[in-house]
């Protein structure tokens, strides 16, 4: 689904983020990237939406070099979370979850169908919380929707950097068991970004342990050999 074929990027101050990394995403997998602050992990999602380009070597999705893609087909096709809850402050639930949607010219009907499946699925009654603001939702909540918008116009990978990251335990290991069901429900190719390996070992189909700029293990969880 999707494959780094020998990626290298060093960024123009000299530093090289990512040493010839080779890479295969499967489809519908959820692979979880983990290792230390600096070892890569950002570069590498990055690269797959194309927000960075490799210096070397190609990242490949659905064997054709993302290069050769429209950028906006390819952006609209790829769900981004961050790290930091970025909703738009002015806007409601409902506005910010239908940007893309809005963006690919979904007729109303089906946006207003798609924002109430998503909204159910996590447990946020689209009655009560559709019209809302940002600020009027807990944290917990704001991530939730920050999911939501990214998986609202159906993008066939999703990209999550670290999204947990500002939450409480509670909150986080509610949003650890959504991220699951949705991914078993909807068999989406997700990469999450973590540092946290109990998060990892939680979540992830496999994962990829990085160091350095370069991937050290790769496996499921249960076969990791983690050195404290
Ligand atoms: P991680 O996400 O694992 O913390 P990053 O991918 O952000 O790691 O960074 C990998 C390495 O690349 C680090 O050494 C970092 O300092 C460096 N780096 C990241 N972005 C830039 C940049 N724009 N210019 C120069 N170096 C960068
Ligand atoms: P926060 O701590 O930021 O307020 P939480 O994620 O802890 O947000 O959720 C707040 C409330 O919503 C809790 O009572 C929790 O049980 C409930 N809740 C959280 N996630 C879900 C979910 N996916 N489905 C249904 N209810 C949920």
């Amino acid at each position: 689904m999707i494959t780094f074929n020998d990626v290298t990027k060093t960024y123009p101050d000299g530093t090289t983020a990512i040493k010839s990394i080779q890479l295969e995403v499967q489809e519908g997998e959820l692979l979880v990237l983990i290792g230390p602050s600096g070892c890569g992990k950002t570069t590498t999602m990055k690269m797959i939406n194309r927000l960075i380009e490799p210096t070397e070597g190609a990242v490949m999705i659905h064997n054709q070099d993302i290069r050769e893609y429209n950028i906006h087909e390819l952006r609209w096709n790829i769900g981004y979370v961050l790290q930091e809850i970025a909703l738009f402050p002015h806007m409601t639930i409902e506005e910010n979850i239908s940007i893309v949607p809005e963006m690919k010219k979904w007729k109303k009907q089906k946006l207003t169908n798609r924002i109430d499946e998503l909204m159910n699925m996590v447990g946020l009654a689209p009655e009560t919380y559709r019209k809302r603001q940002p600020s009027e939702l807990s944290g917990g909540e704001q991530q939730r929707v920050g999911v939501l918008r990214a998986l609202a116009a159906d993008p066939d990978i999703i990209l999550m950097d670290e999204p947990f990251s500002a939450l409480d335990p509670i909150s986080r290991e509610h949003l650890q068991k959504d991220i699951r069901k949705l991914q078993q429900e909807i068999k989406k190719t997700i990469v999450f970004v973590t540092h946290d390996i109990d998060e990892a070992m939680a979540i992830g189909d496999r994962v990829c342990l990085m160091k350095e700029g370069e991937i050290i293990q790769l496996d499921k969880p249960q076969n990791l050999i983690l050195h404290p």
